[in-house]
């Protein structure tokens, strides 16, 4: 949903939603920062306030990157550009590290936190950029998405081959988890 000046409060019905740029405290553990110059729609009556959507993904953006800092993880602007070294796009990088392929584009714009692991792994390119050929050297060739969907299958099949050459009965009720 977007606000504007003048429309009724969603809240409390009753007042008529004010324009106000403001800079807006947040904090994150022991951190406290400020992000400067957000668009707010503030009711009068109730003290609701609210954002539209640029200035929310704005802050979410802000806010992921303060917790990146204070979890000690590459903020979006370092991903992009370790990404932007390598010229790749975001598609292109999510399947080289066999992820899905809106990872990136949500580590970029702040919508996802990397994990712990993932941030080493960036971090190792970030220092030896001439590692990432041993991420798709196998199938750079090749349509990317046609040799993973290959190896998925061919993986499969050999599954399903030696189940039935074993012969075992998996009876799932009777495992103890
Ligand atoms: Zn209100």
């Amino acid at each position: 949903m977007e606000y504007a000046a003048g429309d009724l409060c969603p809240v409390c019905e009753s007042g008529k939603l004010e324009e106000n740029v403001k800079n807006l405290e947040l904090e994150y553990k022991e951190r406290k920062s400020i992000v400067e110059n957000i668009t707010c729609f503030d009711c009068p009556v109730c003290g609701e306030s609210y954002t539209n959507r640029k200035e929310s993904r704005a802050i979410e953006k802000f806010l992921t990157d303060e917790r990146r800092r204070e979890d000690g993880l590459l903020v979006s602007n370092e991903i992009k550009s370790i990404r932007k070294k390598l010229a790749v796009t975001q598609v292109q990088f999510a399947r080289a590290f066999r992820v899905g392929e809106k990872n990136f584009a949500r580590y970029e714009n702040g919508q996802t936190t990397q994990g712990a692991a993932m941030d080493c792994l960036l971090r190792v390119l970030r220092e030896h950029p001439e590692a990432f050929k041993l991420f798709h050297d196998n199938w750079n060739d090749v349509g990317e998405q046609k040799v993973y969907q290959f190896k998925f299958y061919y993986k499969r099949k050999k599954a399903i081959e030696k189940r039935s050459k074993t012969n075992v009965d998996y009876n799932l009720s009777k495992c103890v988890l």
